[in-house]
């Protein structure tokens, strides 16, 4: 590495890569030899940089708390910056003299602005790496040179390709710029709530920052990776990896998680740990369609769904995002999420699937909420997987294919273990009538405590009537199509 004079500065901006093990900037910022100036930069207010919902936000700062421990044992510190990160970098390099800056690449369309505005005008050299995928987006191509649409197609030239690189090591030791710039104060972001403070769940439920990451990892792959492929779909038990917040904040990289479950390659992987890097290869796909498409929070990917005659109904929007819909399964699924920040996924199929097609609710109020709620909210995953489950997506569940929520719940959470966890009104009613708690018989919902309207809702919307009325406004959709 080149990178200018050995006296002046180079800058290691972090972004959604906070961590020091397998980050290709860091290891190549430190490569130079030159004194390192390491920064944060909160930019809420660059065109198209969408801010971070609220649950983000609580993670963001505990994680660059836990990034800042991290460098100061390596000798160095993390400097924070508020601001349009154009403006911002330019800044500390007149006050620095840096003459390099170097980053991992991000992907959405306004942070890629910035980045090539930065690149195309920094006085000294800009040094972008690939640290967030496992592949570069516009490296898995169709056999005609375009981008898939569908993902068996892309797994399939995924997993036929190179193998992900192996990690790369932590610096053992970073110089420091000494005569840094003055940091913000992380307290003064106001990145936690206070009014109210609802984050003790958050805190009870997760460790931000790479210790937390390489933990769960560790356990995952020791206790539940060879089962994963019968155990994923059930929420009770909860024995995913549950690196999803890890991911989106980049305190760990899906090259550590891919050879620490596959430590001798796909092929010598049981059929539960292929299972398992698939799935972490729809996070690839996600990209894959972002960087081709990049308004998929916005825009329906499919554009015949612009015609789709959804509802605005307030009340019904409420229901859900209190979990008071009447229906256990979306219930549990939505406190969970309001608790934790995060859901299990099958629950976020369910619930996501009774907002569309139960309520008739534009999928864009159901992303946007998860987006604000989610420790995890990730600007590819989100929506893509919104669009899935709203049918208007690329590879999406058609939208005539309607989840039954009551069945749901019998299926996947037969004890009713998720349930009752997350719906504890519920909890002394027997499993069997946890699916569909109106059917109970009045005896058994008289012992358990329960008076359906009071003690827990009625349901806000008939199965069948919802159903009938989902597929009605399909046909709506086509003939407004057809005009
Ligand atoms: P595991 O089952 O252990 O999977 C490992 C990793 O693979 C995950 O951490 C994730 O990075 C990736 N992955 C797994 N499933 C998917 C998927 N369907 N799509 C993309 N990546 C996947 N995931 C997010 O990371 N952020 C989101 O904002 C997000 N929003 C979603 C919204 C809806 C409506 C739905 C249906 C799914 C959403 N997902 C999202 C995908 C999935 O639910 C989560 O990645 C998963 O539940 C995270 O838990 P885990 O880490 O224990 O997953």
């Amino acid at each position: 590495m080149t990178a200018g004079n050995k006296t002046n500065p180079a800058i290691m901006w972090f972004r959604q890569d906070l961590r020091l093990h397998d980050n290709p900037a860091l290891v190549s910022a430190v490569e130079t030899g030159k004194p390192l100036l390491c920064i944060y930069i909160l930019d809420e207010v660059s065109p198209h940089v969408r801010p971070m919902g609220s649950a983000q936000k609580w993670w963001l700062h505990h994680s660059l708390m836990s990034l800042m421990k991290d460098l100061n044992q390596l000798g160095s510190e993390l400097i924070l910056f508020r601001g349009p990160a154009v403006e911002v970098v330019e800044s500390i390099r007149e006050s620095t003299g840096a003459d390099a800056i170097f980053w991992n690449r991000r992907y959405g369309a306004g942070e890629q602005a910035v980045d090539a505005r930065i690149k195309a005008n920094f006085v000294g050299e800009a040094i972008s790496r690939a640290g967030m995928l496992m592949h570069e987006p516009s490296a898995v191509r169709t056999g005609s040179g375009g981008p898939y649409k569908v993902f068996t197609p892309f797994w399939k030239a995924f997993r036929s390709g190179p193998p992900p690189r192996q990690p790369l090591p932590a610096p053992s030791k970073i110089l420091p710029f000494t005569a840094a710039a003055e940091s913000d104060a992380l307290a003064d972001w106001d990145l936690l709530p206070t009014q109210p403070d609802w984050s003790g769940g958050l805190a009870e439920a997760w460790q931000p920052g790479e210790v937390g990451a390489a933990q769960n990892l560790k356990r995952f792959s020791a206790e539940f990776a060879d089962r994963y492929d019968t155990e994923r779909d059930l929420p009770g038990p909860d024995r995913t990896s549950r690196l999803s917040p890890h991911l989106r904040f980049g305190e760990i990289s899906p090259h550590q998680i891919w050879h620490t479950i596959a430590p001798r390659g796909i092929d010598a992987v049981s059929a539960a740990r292929e299972t398992y890097l698939k799935e972490l290869v729809w996070r690839e796909f996600a990209y894959h369609l972002l960087q081709e498409w990049p308004n998929l929070h916005e825009e329906n990917f499919n554009a015949k769904y612009d015609v789709f005659p959804w509802d605005t109904n307030e009340a019904f929007l409420k229901a859900w995002q209190r979990g008071e819909t009447g229906y256990p399964i979306v219930d549990a699924g939505m406190r969970q999420l309001w608790q934790t920040g995060w859901m299990h996924n099958r629950v976020r199929m369910i619930v996501g699937s009774f907002l569309v097609k139960h309520l008739l609710l534009d999928w864009r109020a159901g992303e946007a909420w998860f987006w604000d709620t989610l420790v995890d909210g990730d600007p590819a995953s989100n929506s893509s997987q919104w669009q899935w489950v709203a049918g208007t997506g690329a590879d999406a569940a058609p939208y005539f294919r309607i989840f039954n929520p009551i069945m749901q719940a019998e299926k996947f959470d037969p004890h009713g273990t998720y349930i009752k966890r997350y719906v504890p009104e519920l909890k002394d009613l027997p499993a069997k009538y946890l699916g569909a708690p109106w059917d109970a018989p009045l005896g058994d919902l008289r012992a358990a405590g329960i008076k359906l309207g009071e003690t827990y809702p009625l349901p806000i919307v008939e199965h069948k009537a919802a159903r009938e009325k989902a597929l009605a406004a399909l046909n709506t959709m086509k003939e407004r199509q057809a005009v």
